[in-house]
């Protein structure tokens, strides 16, 4: 199973390409295994974790999370011999919870609280790997691993993979692992490339890039995006420009993409593009702009492809054009 991470295709989304007048290219990470970018982190994590000791074989893998790192853990934890017990907070979707609990060997759910309460789904995973040595706490938002796996894996694929030609790398950061690891590799290849962080409203990221100080305004509905406290895998990013966009603008670019080029996006994956799409004309005309497909379009169904759910939330269908044309 390991061996079918990464390597993903690199897809032109035309209709964003003829708008900034450039290329929009975006990996398709929906294409690894356990269907998101986060296998990928999660693959370095064992790896190093088995190497180092401290995951023994049959031992246990041990994480809080309730989205696509939990799958990651599970596809390909158990491939390779581990067993999988998930931490995640009450009161996320069904679709979710039964997703988890489908791939794991146990899932254990946790009443939501703040994160500074030991109660926490992140804490309750560390504190169960302390009292079980059978058990490994993966702990993706400061395992440097993570890191390493955009570092040596995914940065190096797209500079190959543009011939050298990227101009502009777009992420949107959970951990920070991705913008980081490729952020690094990119800009030693060529210090040139500008790199933007896309943020959606809620996340304290845009601010604390810009000012220093973890500030939000509003939420969104995006879900494994956003954090209000600086990572270690955060900390090493190299970010020339960060952005933050409203739910409006990502559901207008989703319906745009899907009416245009036949494709259906997930949330973070439709918040790249639009972070593409704002790299491309912030730079001018001829730039390749390279980011992410992280997950596919079903994981965020429940939200994004549910009217009735963006009804009550009133996420309002803007013009994509003429916001594209906005913005100078
Ligand atoms: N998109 C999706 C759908 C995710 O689940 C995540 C991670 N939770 C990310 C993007 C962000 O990746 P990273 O953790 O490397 O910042």
């Amino acid at each position: 199973m390991e061996k079918l991470v990464g390597q993903t295709p690199l897809l032109e989304i035309k209709s964003l390409s003829r708008l900034i007048g450039g290329s929009v290219l975006a990996k398709c990470e929906f294409m690894n295994p356990g269907g998101s970018i986060k296998d990928r982190a999660a693959l370095q994590m064992i790896l190093d974790a088995a190497e180092s000791g401290l995951l023994r074989p049959r031992n246990w893998i041990v994480e809080g999370t309730a989205g696509n790192t939990g799958i990651g853990l599970s596809v390909i934890g158990k491939s390779l011999g581990y067993r999988v017990h998930l931490f995640m907070p009450k009161g996320q979707s069904l679709d979710k919870q039964n997703d988890l609990s489908f791939y794991a060997d146990k899932l254990s759910l946790v009443d939501p609280c703040p994160f500074s309460s030991d109660e926490h789904f992140y804490h309750q995973a560390r504190i169960y790997s302390e009292k079980h040595s059978n058990a490994w706490w993966a702990n993706q938002f400061e395992n440097l691993s993570n890191f390493k796996a955009h570092f040596e894996n995914t940065g190096p694929e797209i500079w190959k993979q543009t011939s050298k030609r990227i101009t502009c790398f777009v992420s949107v950061a959970g951990t920070g692992g991705t913008i980081s690891g490729c952020s690094n590799y990119l800009k030693n290849q060529n210090a040139k490339i500008k790199v933007f962080l896309v943020d959606p409203k809620g996340s304290g990221l845009c601010s604390y890039v810009q000012s220093g100080e973890f500030k939000s305004e509003g939420g969104s509905i995006t879900e494994g995006i956003g954090i209000m406290r600086l990572t270690e895998n955060f900390k090493k990013a190299k970010i020339d420009k960060a952005v933050s966009f409203s739910d409006s603008a990502i559901l207008s670019l989703m319906r745009y993409v899907e009416r245009e080029d036949g494709i259906k996006l997930g949330g973070s994956s439709a918040l790249n593009l639009l972070g593409a799409v704002y790299a491309g004309k912030k730079m001018g005309l001829g730039q390749t702009v390279v980011t992410f497909l992280c997950d596919g379009a079903k994981r965020s169904a429940a939200r994004f492809y549910n009217e009735d759910y963006l009804k009550e939330k009133s996420i309002e269908l803007l013009d994509f054009e003429e916001l594209v044309s906005a913005i100078v």
